[in-house]
């Protein structure tokens, strides 16, 4: 690890600052109101700023450095393919591509053998959602309210949470219905079975009054990330794979988080032994070094495009430098056991230390997840389970998690904030020292939250 001098240099920093404000329009920001941290350089589980101040990342920044960063063996698969050929069309056949392809391939659940290379997540859901209406010709597509599947235009609208307010154009055939929650039910139910089975009739309901012949597909992210990591009941993953077979429906599991490791497993679908038609990736496939994401196909859909072309498609797709990156990524991963590490640590120290933090906080509702993919839902009052702030709050509004967000900063924790929650996220490499550090550090900063609870 560096020393912290080494990425000290105070000057560089407020150049790379004043460059950012003049020039960089930021992406999900009143421009005017932000101040982002100038980074100076990352390893492993920290990145650095330009004073010398380490960063513990329980972001993985947005959910995607499953490998930690500047994993070295990356670096170097990265550099050695820039060496080699640095781009070449989606239309020729080349060696990382198809070793990459090979490799998700032979990890994604049961037959989904064929894999389409894009750019990122929101352009995997573009076209998995295309893939299947092509295949059904139908048109409408039914995802959850507590969702998010990417900022492009249909990504954006399948989105069921407020993030997709603004760029809502009630795009034509998406539907919304309510996945399982438990903890917020919007069923009622008072235990997990109670909640598959009502959230299971729900969409039984849903399809029968959209009409199920006009209902291409149904997509679900496995376990909820960023709507705040919902682990869904036993079952529930299963009966949606049936009533998909009932009616026809192409079945579609948005693993852009969830997967390649994220929750101890290499997708989360492997927790619930359900196979989808489609699995849509991106974020841990190569820890985001370059980018890229993917659709994987099962033959059935494969097979509708074998004699007529599938229209879609990017120039970049399938770059040669994201999938060399994905080459030494998963290849890593499997050497090293580092799936196997998001398992253990989940386990055996983060859950446990959570639910402990859990009980003596008085803002921490509840805690979910699996792997290293947390997240504590901040509440104002444990009994009414009020969130700590309003769904989409911004400004004064929002104080309170800006203020529990500031704390975690100040004591060098870079913590994943969205909306009443925080996310529990850091690499999938995190050890069992890293993990303890930020936990401490996350029990200390939750004192900000207590603060503007009933009981604060
Ligand atoms: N689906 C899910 C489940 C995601 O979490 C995200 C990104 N957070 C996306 C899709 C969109 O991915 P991207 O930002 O790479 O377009």
């Amino acid at each position: 690890t560096h020393p912290a001098s080494a990425f000290a240099d105070p000057a560089a920093g407020a150049a790379v600052k004043a460059d950012d404000r003049a020039h960089v329009f930021h992406s999900w920001s009143a421009q005017g109101l932000i101040d982002p941290l100038a980074v100076a350089g990352a390893e492993g589980s920290y990145f650095w700023d330009y004073d010398g101040n380490r960063y513990l990342d329980f972001s993985s920044q947005l959910v995607n450095t499953n490998i930690g960063h500047q994993h070295p063996k990356v670096v170097a698969a990265i550099q050695e393919q820039a060496g080699k050929l640095c781009t070449l069309a989606p239309g020729f056949a080349v060696d990382v591509r198809s070793e990459a392809a090979r490799l998700i391939a032979e990890r994604t659940p049961g037959d989904l053998d064929k894999i389409f290379f894009t750019n990122g997540g929101a352009e995997a859901v573009e076209n998995a959602v295309r893939m299947a209406r092509l295949h059904t010709g139908r048109s409408k597509v039914l995802s959850t309210y507590r969702s998010y599947h990417g900022a492009t235009a249909a990504a954006i609208n399948l989105t069921g949470d407020p993030r997709r307010w603004p760029s809502d154009t009630a795009s034509a055939g998406v539907v919304h219905f309510w996945g399982p929650f438990l903890y917020r039910s919007p069923f009622h139910a008072e235990n997990e079975a109670q909640e598959c089975e009502r959230a299971l009739a729900h969409l039984e309901q849903t399809i029968a009054f959209e009409g199920p012949q006009s209902i291409a597909a149904i997509i679900l992210e496995s376990v909820p990330g960023t709507a705040g990591i919902m682990v869904p009941p036993p079952g529930y993953l299963a009966g949606v794979r049936e009533i998909c077979d009932r009616y026809g429906i192409v079945y579609i599991l948005d693993e852009v988080m969830a997967g390649f490791g994220r929750t101890g497993r290499w997708f989360a679908a492997d927790h619930f032994d359900v196979t989808p038609d489609l699995l849509t990736f991106a974020k841990g496939v190569n820890s985001g070094y370059v980018p890229l994401g993917g659709v994987a196909i099962s033959a059935e859909i494969a097979a509708t495009f074998d004699q007529r072309p599938f229209p879609g498609g990017l120039t970049y797709s399938g770059h040669p430098l994201a999938c060399a990156s994905a080459v030494a990524t998963i290849n890593a991963m499997a050497e090293e056991r580092i799936v196997e590490n998001a398992a253990e640590i989940g386990e055996n120290v983060i859950g446990p230390a959570l639910r402990e933090i859990a009980e003596r906080h008085p803002s921490v509702g509840e805690v979910r997840g699996l792997g290293v993919f947390w997240a504590l839902d901040l509440v104002k009052n444990k009994e009414t389970r009020e969130p700590l702030v309003a769904y989409n709050a911004s400004g004064a509004a929002n104080a309170p998690m800006a203020e529990f967000a500031a704390a975690c900063k100040r004591a060098g924790l870079w913590p994943f904030v969205n909306m009443n929650r925080t996310h529990v996220v850091p690499p999938c490499t995190v050890t069992e020292a890293e993990a303890k550090e930020g936990l401490a550090l996350l029990d200390e900063a939750l004192t900000a939250a207590d603060a503007h609870t009933d009981a604060g």
